[in-house]
């Protein structure tokens, strides 16, 4: 069947499509203009996918429309049910999935791929893309908690690695060097399974804290892998829209490695020079100062200057426009009111900004890590909402914790400080938190918003 657009039209239908990419990225890149960003980015995707379809000698088209409708019906309804706290295991997913699916391109390409530089291309798909694979399994089930979230590592692991990469290296270069045979074929299934073996055992040992980081890399290789598929399957597109992906997803494993104080390489290679060790998930017995939520909102009311700091347990308890009432019956008292936004808080980078967003707390209300930590020395109260790791002392005090290094949000500084949890649970890095146990400290237990809400009507009734 001839195709329906000529090669002019399709490359004019690419141009808009990518266009539109980089747009959607610039309307990201603001919470303001975030969604129609998003809505752009869709748009664009649909016009790349029509256009292939109309431009293209495709053969088996019930069967690729048959595969987009399953992949359709699986992920939809997954995406729609998915509450907000599992968005990252989501995000690892879906993007693990396009490393895989690169990678299974590149597979089928090798028999039509008679020149040595698209096989170049090929190997490195292969091998990106399955690493990507399936080191997003292993995050998504660390996020998950299908498995233990700490760090994994093994005596002989820096060997192993080592070995596994020699042996994808030595792999490669079969595939690329020598004319194509069935041996060919062979070998890049093994370079596959040794590119998932790589991608496990690169993950494995980031635990904690660094979780968040991994994704983003992650994300970076996906894109390289899809970047690499368009250059063998001639594809200009896929080239702009990979090239994009790991580039933007490069920008933010930075941004947020310098966030945390980290280097992307102590990430991802501290746990194989034993830097980082798992702390301990046992809760001590110790006496801490509980006090009722009449007592919490007396602190409140006549402070003079609050800042709210909210966490993880803020999102699971969905307790943003509660927290945001109360942010404004303080605010209606004199009260001065600040949202400290920690880069790593929640479950996904810009978590607590997307939530508070919703629960319409005005932009300027949110501060970074940098420009509020200065402020908690003036603040009366620091009201710690379902944040734990983000506020611990231990990253500043504990050499070999999993957080360690990690700037926190100096909540000490302030004169009080609230923490609203529901039992003496660590957060996600398992680690106790020193704070709980300080004079200055209070705690009220129970789920977030209930909190919030009992808190809310006392300092309404004040
Ligand atoms: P943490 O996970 O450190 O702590 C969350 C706290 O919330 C816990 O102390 C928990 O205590 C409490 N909590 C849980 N549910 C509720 C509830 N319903 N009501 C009240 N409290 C609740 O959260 P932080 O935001 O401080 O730190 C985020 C952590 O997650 C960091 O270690 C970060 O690296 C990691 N991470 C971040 C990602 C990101 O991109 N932002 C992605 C993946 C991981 P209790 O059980 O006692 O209630």
């Amino acid at each position: 069947m001839t195709p329906v657009l000529d090669a002019t039209w399709t490359a004019l239908l690419y141009l808009v499509a990518a266009v539109c990419f980089i747009l959607a990225l610039k309307g990201l890149s603001s919470p303001k203009h975030a969604r129609r960003g998003n809505l752009v980015g869709a748009f664009g995707a649909l016009v790349a996918l029509v256009t292939v379809f109309l431009s293209s000698r495709l053969g088996n088209i019930p069967w690729i429309l048959a595969a987009i409708a399953v992949g359709a019906a699986i992920a939809a309804p997954v995406a729609r049910r998915v509450q907000m706290t599992q968005m990252p295991q989501l995000v690892a997913l879906f993007n693990g999935v396009g490393g895989g699916a690169a990678a299974l391109v590149a597979l089928l390409e090798l028999p039509h791929a008679d020149d040595a530089w698209v096989r170049l291309a090929i190997v490195f798909t292969l091998l990106v893309g399955a690493v990507s694979f399936a080191g997003s399994a292993v995050t998504f089930a660390k996020l998950q908690e299908l498995m233990t979230t700490r760090p994994i590592a093994f005596p002989g692991l820096p060997t192993l690695m080592g070995a596994v990469l020699l042996a994808a290296v030595v792999a490669a270069g079969f595939v690329v060097v020598l004319p194509l045979s069935a041996g060919s074929t062979v070998v890049a299934v093994v370079l596959l399974a040794l590119g998932l073996v790589a991608g496990v055992l690169l993950v494995l040992p980031v635990g904690g804290a660094d979780v968040p980081i991994v994704i983003s890399l992650l994300n970076a290789f996906t894109g390289l892998a899809v970047a690499a598929s368009g250059l063998v399957l001639g594809n200009v597109l896929l080239v702009v829209a990979g090239t994009l992906v790991g580039a933007s997803g490069t920008i933010l494993t930075r941004l947020m490695a310098a966030a945390m104080g980290r280097s992307v390489s102590h990430i991802m290679f501290g746990a194989f020079r034993g830097g980082s060790t798992a702390g301990s998930t046992a809760v001590s017995e110790r006496p801490v100062r509980s006090s009722t939520a009449e007592d919490v909102a007396i602190l409140l009311g006549y402070a003079q200057k609050v800042i709210i700091v909210p966490g993880y347990g803020l999102a699971v308890a969905q307790g943003q426009h509660t927290a945001a009432e109360l942010a404004q019956a303080l605010e209606a008292r004199g009260t001065d009111v600040e949202f400290a936004i920690h880069p790593v808080a929640g479950r996904m980078p810009g978590h607590m900004n997307v939530l508070l967003a919703e629960a319409n707390v005005p932009y300027e209300s949110l501060k970074e890590m940098a420009e509020v930590n200065g402020d908690f020395r003036q603040a009366d109260v620091a009201l710690v909402v379902g944040a734990n790791d983000v506020v611990n002392p231990a990253a500043k005090s504990t050499l070999g914790s999993p957080i360690y290094g990690m700037p926190i949000l100096e909540v000490a500084d302030a004169k009080q400080v609230v923490f609203l949890k529901r039992s003496m649970r660590p957060g996600f890095a398992g680690i106790e938190n020193e704070l709980l146990y300080e004079p200055q400290t209070t705690l009220l237990f129970g789920d977030a918003k209930d909190s919030l809400t009992k808190v809310l009507t006392a300092v309404k009734a004040l």
